[in-house]
């Protein structure tokens, strides 16, 4: 069953995060992607994948994504946050956490992880 699945990366993780989806491409190319602004956009110039893109995270990227898991339109989120750098837009980034937890939402925030959630498909 396809899944609405979103993809955020913080700017040191966006290397990670082009390379699992250019691993993984056959398998999201069969689900609805969606991500914050550069990574969506860069997720889709390296791998050809349909992204829609949504703000950038800082300018409230990670917000709109909440916003759509509180209504519903949201499965998976999977967000390569960078764990060794401060970032202005903590705040969206906890926020965007406890909103996943609310709705019990998968929220993959490294590669192994988004492994499993991947293989669970
Ligand atoms: P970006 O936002 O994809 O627009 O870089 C990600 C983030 O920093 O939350």
């Amino acid at each position: 069953m396809s899944k609405r699945i979103a993809l955020i990366a913080h700017d040191n993780m966006k290397p990670t995060i082009i390379e699992w989806c250019q691993t993984n491409k056959e398998l999201l190319s069969h689900h609805f992607l969606c991500g914050t602004g550069t990574t969506a956009g860069l997720i889709n110039k390296n791998t050809g994948l349909p992204v829609k893109a949504y703000l950038s995270g800082p300018l409230g990227g990670d917000q709109q994504i909440g916003s759509l898991v509180a209504g519903g339109e949201i499965d998976i989120i999977i967000f390569f946050s960078d764990p060794l750098t401060a970032m202005p837009h903590d705040p969206d980034v906890k926020a965007l956490l406890r909103i996943a937890q609310v709705y019990d939402i998968p929220m993959a925030i490294n590669k192994a992880t988004a492994d499993c959630v991947l293989d669970s498909l």
